[in-house]
C-alpha cells in the first residue's frame, strides 16, 4: 500500500512540468474565459525508466484513503452517480441464503444480483456473512456492515456498471470530563456522574495499584477523569471508549495519571513526571539481610516436623528497620499467636504482605492507617515462635501465600527517557482540554506536595 502510493507521488509530480509549461503560453491577460488547458499527453505520465525511490511518507491513515460511508444507499448512490435512486428497504439475511437470494428478494433480476456479487467478491467474505447480516438496499445498489465494522457499498453505475467498494464509517472522538465527591463507594459516585462503565473499569484498575477503594476511601476524597467516546455518526452508537486522564484526592493527597500509548500496542500509565501507575512490591524489605529460609516444604526449626514454610526468612541483627514492600493500609499490627509481632498491608484488592516476628511496630503503624512503599514500619525481632532475630516476609496473592521471590509482580517502570519528550506533550494536551471544560481541578484544589508529582511513587 505504502509503496504504490510513493508511485502515486512520483507520477503526480511529473505531471506537473507539463501543465506547467503549457500555462506559461497563456496571454498575461484575459478578461475571458480562461482557455481550457491541454490534456496532459498520457505519455507523459509514465515515466520512461521505472522510478523506485523510497520516499518517506507517513503510515497512510486509512480514514483518508477509504470514502466515509454514508447513511443510506440513496446517499451514495447520488453521491457517486449525481443521480437519484429509490428509497432504501432493510432486508436480513436469513439463514442457508446467500447474498444473491437476498438481492432476487430485494427486486434484483439475476443477471443484475450475479454482476453485483462479482464486484463485491474481495470486499467482503460472502460465504461467513453472519445470518441476521443487514442489507439496505435500493433498486441500483446495496450496502452492508462487514464483520470488520466497514461498510461495503454495491452501486449500479449508469456508465461504469456494478462498483463495489469499502467505506469508513464516519466516527467521531468526543471527549467528555467528569469529577466528583465519593460519599462512600467510587462506583455510586461514578455512577452519579454518568462516567461509562469502561472508562470506570479503567480508572478502578488504574487507581488500584496506589488505592485499596475497599477500605482506603473517606467521605469528601474526590475524582476526576477525563474519557473520549467514539461514535458511530450514523448510527449514534458509541463503539468506543478510551480514559485519558485518571485523577484522585484521597485523605487531602493528590493522585493523577495520563494515559500513555506505546506504539498502539501496551498503554501505559503515568504520573506527570513519568513515573508508572503500576508498583512492584519490593521482594526483600530490608536491608543488609540474609536469606535464611526459603519458600516451601522445611523440617520446622522449632517443632520439628516437616512443614510448608509460606514465606522466606530473612536473619538480621534485632533492630534492624523493616519497611512496607509496597503503599497500601495496614490492617493488623500487633500481636498474632506464633507469629509475634506481626503487620499485615493491603495493598489493593489483589495484592497483601505479612511481616512477622518484630521486636517492635514503628509509631503511627496501626490498622487502618496508611503507609508509602519503603517506609519503615517496625524492626527486626525474634517474637513469637522463633529461633533468633529474623523477619519471616509474606506476600499474599488473593488472601493466597506464595513465594515473595518468585510470584510476578505489576511492573513499576518509568517512561522510556527516549519517550518523554512525546509523553509530555500528551500530557500538555490533556490538561488543555480539562482546563477547557472550565472545571476547577484538583490541582487548583489540592496543594501539590512538595516536588512536582504524587508522592507515592517509589
Ligand atoms: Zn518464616
Amino acid at each position: 500500500m505504502i509503496r504504490s502510493l510513493a508511485r502515486l507521488v512520483i507520477l503526480g509530480s511529473m505531471l506537473l512540468p507539463a501543465v506547467a509549461s503549457s500555462a506559461a503560453l497563456e496571454p498575461l491577460h484575459s478578461d475571458g474565459m480562461p482557455l481550457p488547458l491541454p490534456k496532459p499527453d498520457p505519455a507523459l505520465m509514465y515515466p520512461a525508466e521505472p522510478v523506485d525511490i523510497e520516499i518517506p511518507l507517513p503510515r497512510p491513515d486509512l480514514a483518508t484513503i477509504l470514502p466515509h460511508a454514508t447513511r443510506t444507499v440513496t446517499e451514495m448512490f447520488l453521491r457517486q452517480t449525481g443521480k437519484l435512486t429509490s428509497d432504501e428497504a432493510t432486508y436480513q439475511l436469513k439463514s442457508g441464503e446467500g447474498l444473491a437470494t437476498l438481492l432476487r428478494r430485494a427486486g434484483f433480476d439475476r443477471a443484475d444480483a450475479a454482476a453485483a456479487i462479482e464486484a463485491v467478491i474481495g470486499r467482503a467474505s460472502l460465504r461467513s456473512l453472519p445470518v441476521g447480516l443487514e442489507v439496505r438496499a435500493t433498486r441500483d445498489g446495496f450496502a452492508f456492515t462487514a464483520r470488520n465494522g466497514r461498510d461495503v457499498f454495491a452501486i449500479r453505475d449508469p456508465e461504469e456498471g456494478w462498483l463495489a467498494f469499502t467505506a469508513i464509517r464516519p466516527i467521531e472522538r468526543y471527549l467528555a470530563y467528569a469529577q466528583g465527591v465519593i460519599e462512600d463507594s467510587i462506583y455510586r459516585a461514578a455512577s452519579a456522574s454518568d462516567i461509562p462503565d469502561p472508562a470506570l473499569a479503567e480508572y478502578i484498575r488504574v487507581m488500584g495499584f496506589s488505592v485499596d477503594f475497599q477500605r482506603e476511601i473517606r467521605g469528601g476524597d474526590a475524582f476526576e477523569l477525563l474519557y473520549e467516546q467514539q461514535v458511530d455518526q450514523i448510527t449514534g452508537e458509541v463503539v468506543g471508549t478510551e480514559l485519558h486522564y485518571a485523577g484522585l484526592i484521597l485523605s487531602g493527597k493528590q493522585l493523577g495519571y495520563y494515559r500513555y500509548d506505546h506504539d498502539g500496542s501496551r498503554v501505559g500509565w503515568y504520573d506527570r513526571t513519568g513515573n508508572s501507575a503500576a508498583r512492584t512490591l519490593i521482594r526483600t524489605p530490608i536491608s543488609g539481610a540474609r536469606l535464611s529460609s526459603s519458600y516451601g516444604m522445611r523440617r520446622h526449626p522449632v517443632s520439628g516436623y516437616n512443614s510448608m514454610h509460606r514465606g522466606v526468612d530473612f536473619a538480621a541483627p534485632t533492630g534492624t528497620p523493616i519497611i512496607a514492600a509496597g503503599s497500601g493500609v495496614v490492617t493488623e499490627a500487633g500481636w498474632y499467636s506464633s507469629y509475634g509481632r506481626y503487620i499485615r498491608i493491603r495493598h489493593n484488592s489483589t495484592y497483601d504482605t505479612a511481616y512477622a516476628h518484630m521486636s517492635r511496630i514503628a509509631r503511627g503503624v496501626r490498622a487502618g492507617a496508611r503507609v508509602e512503599q519503603g517506609q519503615v514500619i517496625g524492626y527486626v525481632g525474634s517474637t513469637g515462635r522463633s529461633t533468633g532475630p529474623h523477619l519471616h516476609y509474606e506476600i499474599l496473592v488473593n488472601n493466597r501465600k506464595v513465594n515473595p521471590l518468585t510470584v510476578s509482580l505489576p511492573t513499576g517502570e518509568r517512561i522510556p527517557p527516549e519517550l518523554l519528550g512525546k509523553f509530555n506533550a500528551k500530557v500538555e494536551l490533556v490538561e488543555a482540554e480539562m482546563l477547557a471544560t472550565g472545571n476547577m481541578r484538583f490541582a487548583a484544589m489540592a496543594p501539590l506536595p512538595s516536588g512536582d508529582g504524587p508522592q507515592l511513587a517509589p
